[in-house]
């Protein structure tokens, strides 16, 4: 029996010391070599590449874990079965059913909830941990805060170990059992143990480790490090912390146990580097805080910055070209391409790649939560539970395992939508789309009909029935057509795994709760926590490609260069996954010597800058790191501190900049560019007419304009209540209100009945009756009666507080002619005279405000081009152009305010924002009083000082008005030129894309 440490720093030969040392010996006894569970793949296959078939006759690459099911297979099996990640995040989700929680009531629904709290119990688990010793240091702790949040972990930790006695075993659990096992057998007596990889080990790896230690002949462990190790001289602030602790610890145990412990061998030179100077400086140094510049070139060094992620995708694709392809220096395989979070990467670089022909293999896991398989289980679930929801019932239709054309579906939709059918309205005979709805019925009705959320059914059953639905509906053939038109193999490998890995869900769930009786709403939770936590893990094809990964999961060791990308701050060394429930606060407060909990964060920061400095060793040729510049949002992103520090290491370094090649110029999809002459003439003619608001529409956004007035293209009819249909009811109440005889004679609750009288009637009117639902669109036609009548009582102020008469409600403003091939046409909502003078104003629903910036872009023409045809009659004048805002103010003031005061200040609110001509008897004809009592008016933009008219009116004089008519024709003339032109590109205006119904069109 003896202890040996292998030590060195990375890359000075550690793992092909002991693939050489088990490839040579000579022993008739077991050879295991152990690593972490993660790379056993690749140990495998390094033991069979380095032993040319010899030594694996009796060797054997192993996790503990896999070490453990090893031994109960020739020892009589484990107690209990292994419960994987899927089952305990089903099982974790079914307790939390049965618990009554105050702390996380509310958190359940949360995503990533279940995830955190299986890690957490996971840990308790792993550290030995009692429910009883959570709930004494709930009562032990001062702290208000902590207490709640631990009674309920204990809570539930105490039911999932209810759960669990006698039936699972979880990881942690599997090693007690192996060092129990291993403790009453001789199983491993004579074996010679390599265990390489680790940086320390758990409490239960330790129980294993010790019992390996009195059985084996030779037990031979590795670890980083930059120089032999003093015991008892341990630094926390030391790079090599961890693996100088758990060398020490050993050294104590091996000692406890009386096994020699043999002199270290310290391989001092990284050998992997032998060649490239400059990588082996790096390895020297990185990891000090003093590094001392060095005047070594960095010639196999880079350090590259990109305009954003795509550039610096694009830089590493033509590396890669160049090297390998063009070049010849690597193969494929032997370049590797590693980052902080892969899923940053992940989906740029498919297409990037493939551009540029290298074949590359992304070491990701694809969820299940994304295939169409999942969501049509999740979708009939949601039927049965929300009852017929349209949400539910078109996710189901849409994941193509219905049989039925697309075609159909997307009229099945209409119907549905414009109808706003749900619920039972599925269950009884529609005036159209019969035959679909019957289909539909058909096909579900094994599985929903007489089933209802709360309906109560044993796990076994449903399953059973959801399985046999799915046959029903031959879900498997489906699944073999989207094999068979897979577009790549990871499509392909992703639709062949789908159904065996749902397959084990099922029986995983009925394996743990099959006799369960829950409704189908906790089936549904349950199996989702399964969904969620599963994935489809990928195995590497063995073709020559490149390996992509991310730096805490993925290790290549055989790589000759690496790029690594994102070496930005915040994402390089990568951020630690916030995967407990307990802060690090909380952890510091919790942890005495007999509650222990795994390291707190500044630990794991120190792991994952460990591990991040042992991936820059990896390369045996070329290392480059690349950052962007800025992120998909255009903010700055700074480079991270790993730059500077290598930076320090290689004085000379410099950044290359290769942000230049990413920024492409933006291209326009064909339907974009201008249309041809011909269908421009078949669109306008030779003499065109148009209204105001198109102009105006068709200067906020040419293509938008296209799409609505020449393509009609619609949006799809939705039974709801849409902000441009309240619009228009506004603006019939005000026409139909403002057309009664006297109505500004009415006091304010008569004006207030007048309004409400007017939108009853309108609103009857409407064929959909959409506004009378339900609950909540009734509310939304009150609110609409209270807004027009308090804006019907703003504008009976108005027109008495003047001498103006109305003259015209929604009247045509005639065609006026621009030049010779364009006429323009348009209703104007209200016409105002006194003598000679003319007002206009438009009612708007939003919260419009006149500006001339905006007259002279062309987005607010319609008023002086009204009021330049208006003019043509003799003698007219300009008074005034308006626009009114259909509102219901809140008035923020003192409650115990009178009731005039409170009335002129809403008023105010209503004060109309347009152009008013200067003149004081035009003045005095829209607000009698305003001249002689000065002040601001409450009617117009207008505010009168001791000195006259105030700068803050928006006045104009007759002249001003007229080179605003003329300027008005001269734009719109320019307008129709662009129209008759053809011009159609996108506005990319971003106020009108905000709201604009076409985005999902064009894509901005
Ligand atoms: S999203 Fe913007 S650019 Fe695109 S059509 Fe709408 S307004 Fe025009």
């Amino acid at each position: 029996m003896s202890l040996t440490f292998i030590l060195g720093p990375p890359g000075s030969g550690k793992t092909r010391y002991c693939l050489d040392a088990i490839t040579r010996c000579q022993s008739d006894s077991g050879l295991f070599y152990i690593v972490p569970e993660q790379f056993t793949l690749q140990a495998e296959r390094l033991l069979v590449e380095r032993s040319s078939g010899k030594a694996v006759m009796h060797a054997q690459a192993l996790s503990f874990g896999r070490l453990a099911y090893h031994v109960f297979s020739r020892t009589g099996g484990a107690p209990a079965k292994h419960l994987n990640d899927t089952g305990k995040h089903m099982l974790v989700r079914k307790v939390l059913q049965d618990c009554n929680l105050e702390f996380y009531a509310r958190s359940i629904q949360k995503p990533g909830f279940i995830e955190n709290l299986t890690q957490t119990l996971t840990e308790f688990s792993q550290y030995e941990l009692t429910p009883s010793a959570l709930s004494l240091q709930a009562e032990r702790l001062d702290y208000m805060d902590v207490k709640p949040k631990l009674a309920d972990l204990a809570l539930i930790y105490s039911r999932y170990k209810e759960e669990i006695a006698g039936r699972y075993l979880v990881s942690g659990e599997t090693l007690d059992l192996l060092a129990d096992a291993l403790s009453t057998s001789n199983y491993l007596k004579d074996g010679i143990f390599w265990i390489d990889g680790f940086k320390d080990f758990t409490p239960q790896e330790h129980k294993v480790l010790q019992q390996i230690l009195t059985q084996a002949k030779e037990v031979y462990i590795t670890f980083t490090m930059d120089r032999l190790p003093i015991r008892g001289s341990l630094h926390p602030m030391d790079f090599f912390y961890a693996t100088k602790r758990e060398w020490q610890e050993l050294h104590n145990l091996a000692e406890n146990l009386r096994i020699p412990v043999k002199e270290d061998i310290f391989l001092a030179i990284p050998h992997r580097h032998e060649a490239r100077e400059d990588l082996k400086r790096l390895t020297l140094q990185f990891p000090y805080f003093k590094q001392r510049p060095d005047q070594v070139k960095a010639e196999n060094i880079k350090l590259i910055t990109a305009a954003d992620k795509t550039a610096e995708l694009i830089q590493a694709a033509k590396w890669i070209r160049r090297n390998v392809i063009e070049e010849k220096r690597w193969k494929f395989s032997e370049v590797a391409i590693l980052c902080g979070d892969l899923t940053a990467y992940d989906k740029i670089s498919r297409n990037i790649f493939e551009q540029y022909g290298i074949p590359f293999f992304a070491d990701t896991k694809m969820g299940l939560m994304s295939h169409p398989l999942t969501e049509l289980i999740r979708a009939v679930l949601d039927i049965i539970i929300w009852d017929w929801q349209y949400e539910g019932v078109f996710r189901l239709l849409k994941t193509g395992f219905i049989n039925m054309p697309q075609e159909e579906i997307d009229k099945l939709e209409n119907y549905a939508l414009a109808r706003g059918i749900k619920g039972w309205r599925w269950g009884v005979e529609w005036l159209s789309e019969e035959d679909n709805r019957l289909r539909l019925r058909e096909m579900l009705a094994p599985l929903v009909d007489g089933l209802k959320g709360d309906s109560k059914i044993t796990v076994d059953d449903f399953a059973k029935s959801l399985y046999s639905w799915l046959y029903s509906i031959d879900a498997p053939g489906t699944l073999s057509q989207l094999l068979v038109e897979s577009e790549n193999q990871e499509e392909a490998r992703w639709h062949k795994q789908i159904w065996p890995r749902i397959g084990d869900i099922f029986d995983k769930f009925v394996e743990i709760l099959g006799e369960e009786e829950m409704t189908v709403q906790a089936f549904a939770e349950v199996l989702d926590a399964g969904l969620q936590s599963a994935d489809l893990g990928l195995i590497p094809p063995s073709l020559d490609q490149v390996l992509m990964g991310d730096i805490s999961r993925s290790r290549f060791p055989e790589i000759k260069a690496l790029w690594v990308l994102g070496a930005n701050d915040g994402q390089l060394p990568p951020p630690i996954p916030g995967s407990s429930l307990l802060t690090e606060d909380e952890r510091e407060r919790l942890r005495s010597p007999d509650f222990k909990l795994a390291p707190g964060l500044s630990r794991q920061m120190s792991d994952s800058f460990f591990t991040l400095y042992v991936t820059l060793c990896q390369p045996s040729e070329e290392l480059i790191l690349s950052y962007s510049r800025a992120g998909a949002n255009g903010k700055p992103l700074r480079p991270s501190s790993i730059v500077a520090r290598i930076k320090k290491i290689f004085p000379n370094l410099n950044e290359i900049d290769e942000s230049t090649e990413s920024s492409v110029e933006p291209q326009y999809p064909e339907i974009i560019m201008p249309i041809s002459d011909e269908a421009t003439q078949l669109l306008y003619g030779e003499k065109f007419i148009t209204s105001a608001s198109q102009l105006e529409a068709y200067v906020q956004c040419p293509f938008a304009h296209f799409l609505q007035q020449h393509l009609k293209a619609k949006e799809r009819a939705i039974y709801e209540v849409r902000p441009a249909d309240l619009g228009v009811l506004y603006h019939e109440v005000m026409a139909k209100a403002t057309e009664s005889e006297n109505w500004h004679l009415l006091n304010k609750s008569q004006l207030e009945d007048l309004a409400h009288f007017h939108a009853e009637a309108v609103v009857s009117g409407e064929s959909d009756h959409v506004l009378q639902s339900s609950a909540r669109n009734k509310y939304i036609l009150e609110r609409l009666k209270s807004i027009c009548g308090v804006s019907l009582w703003a504008l009976g102020e108005q027109y008495r507080r003047g001498n103006y008469i109305t003259t015209g409600i929604e009247t045509g403003a005639g065609n006026i002619a621009i030049g010779e091939n364009m006429i323009v046409t348009g209703r104007i909502d209200r016409v105002d005279t006194f003598d000679d003078y003319v007002k206009i104003i438009d009612y708007k629903s939003g919260n419009t405000k006149f500006s001339l910036e905006e007259v002279q872009a062309g987005t607010q023409l319609q008023l002086l081009l009204y009021m330049n045809a208006l003019l043509k009659k003799p003698n007219a004048k300009p008074g005034g152009v308006f626009y009114f805002n259909i509102d219901d103010p809140i008035l923020r003031v003192n409650e115990n305010l009178d009731a005039a005061t409170r009335e002129n200040l809403l008023l105010k609110e209503f004060r109309m924002s347009g152009l008013v001509l200067a003149d004081e008897k035009n003045i005095s004809a829209m607000d009698m009083h305003l001249l002689s009592r000065g002040g601001d008016s409450p009617v117009i933009p207008v505010s009168v000082t001791k000195s006259g008219l105030g700068k803050r009116s928006s006045i104009a004089n007759l002249k001003e008005f007229a080179e605003l008519a003329s300027g008005v024709e001269e734009q719109v003339k320019g307008i129709g030129e662009q129209m008759m032109a053809g011009h159609i590109t996108p506005g990319h205006n971003k106020d009108a894309c905000r709201y604009c119904r076409y985005v999902s069109v064009c894509k901005v």
